[in-house]
């Protein structure tokens, strides 16, 4: 013990001093022998508490003092610390060379064996700086300046948590193998291509990387030893430098293609290697951030530095091994090939990473590296990454959802609901009500007449229509006479009414008498229920025949089209039928049920709200329109009318949230999430306001029927995301990659929806159609197909899938579904529009609630404007759905463009209600009126300053 003071100098002066320190200590170090074993091992446990609590660069001491608690008799210990800023790891290897040849010499009492140095680390220091200067400095950093230019900052890996923005440098370690076998058939595979080993699995850590992040230029750091002259061998100092190997991985290549890309990077970097990385980091400049590291956040290290292990005579050595806790990356690979196998760690940041996370990484990393032998010919997108069971559990184990439906039709079921409670009510609309059998009789009047005009299966019934008994008395109509749907909602505009009718050319259109000036350039055939019912009430009472299936249309509905036409989703019975299945299943209606209907039909939403709870004897409560637009009218209407289940899209239920004190409907047991992201700040209020009533996240989208993964939220949130949850009744969820394959678990990727809720397609668009429901690649079944959907996910450990949202420019606004290429291209068709830009802004809040988003043209527009934005607002009323018209327009000189010429969105002005309004020319309030009137503005909208010439719209 006492040769830890005095045997060897300790270089870091903190570190000596916490060893020598006494305090830990109850004894002085001198009577530890006396300690019992128990009291020893109390104490090792306490110094491990105390490692962890303290810096790094300490915590070598306690650690240490642990070691010394543990030593027996026998042992002694030899203590040398270094500073990495005088050492590397090739002078760890020099160190313990000479350290066993002067302890072997001086044992036997001989003199030192070790020859002299012919240089000294300051003559490197010196030689280097006189030598790395102007031409030769120059050429050095042309070359990585030119390799690095426009790389990106950062790689985006799939990380647990969302990054801080300081880096805490927390970390820990997995083991990395490959296998003797493997490692055999590497070293065969690099000598047949001519390359090393650390090239080959630096490649294999590309591939990965890129299957991880889809980011196909990546930078990866190395260290090098930097050792390329025989004198400077060996010497103990710092010479150890970084490299920067940046790769493109574009184009899908095959294996030995990457090789050959990778095996160059290689080269020219080695041929670079003199100048530091700190010299090439001063040099790029990059924008300073500290939740990350410059130029590249992941390393692989191959370790070939020549470490003997120490050997000294007469002794036996044993080596303190420690727990690595922190992380200089986000990831290093770090290998090496010892004996037969390459083997190693990898090394990762706590605040990203879990462990598990990180050790499948590893696995991974097996997998791939062992599939790359077996045909390194391949294409880098068609090399494994899951075992076996990896990919069982993703494909099948999570999507093992398959349960019996019925095969039938909607209004079949609902004709045996009639049957079984013909006098139970099934409509509520204000003052009237409607029982089964009532509703039944009036629908097959009606469908008795539409088939008397011709309408059957396949064809379209067009309903232009307010909310009303009529409504749903269309609906069932048109579905009973065999034939589809397609709602027109009276509230938009003109063009957008004929474009539909235009392109679904629909039989006839169901409309009210106050309706028809809707309609004023349709030559089609209308019917008008108000003038025509008398007619329609002489048809038969009974149930028509159709030969509807359940394959058969059931409706078509409308969609906003990014390249400016709205698109017809075409919607089955068979669809419908499983997914009211699954929640009759799942969350079965109680008795004394009451459901409410409030959403447009121009939403998928709005069948389950009308048809799941018809279907099963359960009263609808049909909620006007102007209801549905005031919070605390609805929920005055819904505790009224006892409502217990509710649909909403998170806008709405925060809205709710947001302005009742009270949310006085005790019976409203279940809350249903849809149609945009839940996120978990409003899951927490919801808990908070309403306690532990059911909470579902429903996911979907319009070609899938609306919904087609579910999750049921806990009582208890985390601070996570809230999950989409998991696929419902006879229906799959795939997470894949750009070229189809599917991405392990925590990886994100496009979701890919499969199974029985697949619309038919879109409506006149074979090649979209083709474009969007393409063949199923897991399914045996003939012509199985998958819908994709364009939402980015990830399947987390349970078999939940996370949402992260699109991969396009399709946005949600309070729930509604829009293409911003539809908005850019109507604008664009303006005479005065040169270009333009529409964009989803949010505003932020300072209390860290979710902030209101509304839609933000940017406009380059010529004289003819005069740079008024109300033009356009108005020209857009004319030609797109209201919730389509942006709440701002920003007009603009230019549209800002990336290096290769397309519009930079990121580089857009920031959006900023407070001030927007002045873009328009301000002009105060000169009266007390006007001061009135724009301070009542100005609180309502949230916007600082408010002119005269400004138009509240706008
Ligand atoms: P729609 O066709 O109008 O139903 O819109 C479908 C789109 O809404 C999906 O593709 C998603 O982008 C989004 N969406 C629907 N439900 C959810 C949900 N629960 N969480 C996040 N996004 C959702
Ligand atoms: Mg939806």
């Amino acid at each position: 013990h006492e040769s830890l003071r005095t045997s060897f100098s300790v270089i870091d002066s903190r570190a000596a001093q916490l060893i020598s320190e006494p305090q830990p200590f109850p004894l002085p170090v001198t009577d530890l022998a006396q300690l019992g074993a128990t009291e020893r091992e109390q104490m090792v446990q306490r110094l491990a508490t105390e490692e962890a609590n303290l810096p790094f660069d300490l915590r070598i001491a306690p650690l240490f003092r642990a070691r010394l608690l543990q030593l027996t008799e026998q042992e002694q210990v030899l203590l040398v610390t270094m500073h990495h800023i005088v050492s590397d790891g090739w002078s760890m290897g020099v160190l313990i060379r000479e350290v066993a040849a002067l302890y072997t010499a001086f044992s036997e009492g001989k003199a030192s064996t070790l020859p002299e140095l012919p240089v000294q680390y300051g003559d490197y220091a010196v030689w280097q700086r006189e030598r790395l200067q102007g031409e030769v400095l120059e050429e050095q950093l042309g070359y990585w300046r030119e390799q690095l230019q426009g790389a990106s900052a950062v790689l985006e890996l799939p990380t647990d948590r969302s990054r801080p923005a300081l880096q805490s440098y927390r970390g820990g370690t997995v083991k990395v193998e490959i296998g003797e076998e493997t490692t055999r058939e590497v070293n065969e595979l690099s000598r047949r291509e001519g390359v090393t080993l650390f090239m080959q699995l630096l490649t294999a850590w590309y591939v990965l990387l890129w299957r991880y992040t889809g980011q196909a230029d990546v930078v990866v750091g190395t260290p090098i030893a930097n050792r390329n002259r025989a004198e400077t061998e060996g010497l103990i100092g710092f010479f150890v430098n970084t490299l920067a190997l940046r790769v493109k991985l574009s184009g899908n290549p095959t294996y030995q293609e990457l090789l050959g890309r990778v095996r160059e990077v290689c080269l020219g970097a080695y041929a670079h290697q003199d100048v530091p990385f700190e010299k090439i980091v001063e040099e790029l400049q990059p924008e300073r951030e500290l939740s990350h590291t410059p130029v590249f956040q992941v390393m692989m290290i191959l370790q070939n530095a020549p470490v003997a292990g120490l050997k000294l005579p007469g002794l036996k050595l044993s080596q303190i091994e420690r727990e690595n806790t922190t992380a200089k990356f986000d990831l290093t690979l770090s290998l090496s090939e010892e004996g037969k196998e390459v083997g190693g760690w990898l090394e990762y940041n706590a605040d990203l990473f879990d462990e598990a996370t990180v050790a499948r990484m590893a696995g991974h990393f097996k997998t791939l590296v062992a599939d790359i032998v077996a045909d390194p010919e391949r294409r880098i997108a068609d090399l494994a990454l899951m075992s076996e069971g990896e990919r069982r559990q993703i494909l099948h184990r999570w999507n093992d959802t398959s349960r019996e439906y019925q095969a039938r039709c909607i209004h079949e079921l609902f004709q045996e609901q009639a049957e079984r409670t013909p006098a139970a009510t099934a409509l509520v609309y204000e003052e009237e009500q409607l029982n089964y059998r009532e509703l039944n009789r009036r629908a097959n009047q009606l469908a008795h007449y539409l088939q008397g005009v011709g309408v059957g299966p396949e064809t379209l019934v067009g309903i232009c229509m307010e909310r009303s008994v009529e409504m749903i008395v269309s609906l069932l109509a048109v579905l009973k006479a065999g034939a589809a749907y397609l709602p027109l909602d009276p509230e938009y505009p003109q063009e957008r009414l004929s474009f539909m009718l235009e392109d679904a050319r629909v039989a006839v259109v169901l409309t009210r008498r106050s309706l028809t000036s809707r309609l004023p350039d349709y030559q089609g055939p209308v019917l008008d229920l108000d003038t025509e019912w008398d007619r329609i009430e002489a048809q038969p009472a009974e149930n028509p025949v159709s030969s509807a299936t359940p394959e058969n249309l059931a409706y078509v509905i409308y969609t906003s089209g990014s390249t400016g036409r709205p698109k017809g989703v075409l919607g089955t019975h068979r669809a419908c039928i499983n997914r009211f299945e699954w929640m009759w299943e799942c969350y079965p209606f109680a008795r004394n049920e009451v459901c409410c209907q409030k959403t447009s039909l121009s939403f998928a939403d709005s069948i389950w709200e009308i048809f799941g709870p018809l279907l099963q004897g359960v009263p609808v409560v049909l909620i006007p329109d102007d209801v549905t637009k005031d919070p605390p009218r609805l929920l005055e209407t819904l505790a009224k009318r006892e409502v217990t289940r509710i649909v909403l899209v998170p806008s709405l239920l925060r809205a709710i949230l947001d302005t009742a004190a009270e949310v006085p409907v005790p019976r409203l047991r279940y809350w249903v999430s849809s149609g945009e992201a839940l996120s978990a700040e409003l899951a927490e209020r919801f808990r908070e306001r309403l306690g532990e009533r059911c909470l579902i996240n429903l996911y979907g989208c319009s070609e899938v029927c609306a919904d087609v993964t579910y999750y049921e939220l806990p009582e208890h949130l985390g601070e996570r995301r809230v999950p989409i949850g998991q696929p419902i009744a006879n229906t799959q969820a795939f997470i894949l990659d750009a070229y189809k394959q599917p991405v392990p678990e925590g990886v994100s990727g496009e979701i890919y929806i499969g199974g029985a809720e697949l619309a038919r397609g879109y409506l006149n668009r074979p090649d979209l159609t083709a474009e969007k429901f393409v063949p199923h690649p897991f399914s045996a079944a003939p012509g199985a197909l998958l819908y994709r959907t364009g939402d980015l996910g990830r399947y987390l450990a349970d078999g939940n899938i996370e949402y992260f949202g699109r991969s396009d420019y399709q946005v949600k606004l309070r729930g509604q579904r829009i293409e911003l290429g539809e908005i850019e291209t109507v604008l664009n068709e303006h005479p005065a529009v040169s270009s333009c830009v529409v964009k989803l802004g949010e505003v932020v809040r300072a209390d860290g609630r979710d902030g209101d988003a509304r839609l933000v043209a940017y406009v380059v527009a010529d004289e003819a404007l005069g740079g008024r934005p109300a033009e356009l607002h108005r020209y857009l009323q004319e030609r797109v759905p209201e919730h389509m018209i942006p709440a701002h327009f920003l007009m603009l000189e230019a549209l800002p463009l990336t290096p290769s010429g397309k519009v930079d969105r990121r580089a857009l002005p920031a959006f900023d209600p407070t001030v927007a309004a002045a873009v328009v020319g301000y002009v105060a309030p000169r009266s007390p009126v006007e001061e009135l009137i724009a301070s009542i503005w100005s609180e309502v909208l949230g916007v600082r300053s408010v002119g005269v010439q400004d138009n509240f719209f706008e």
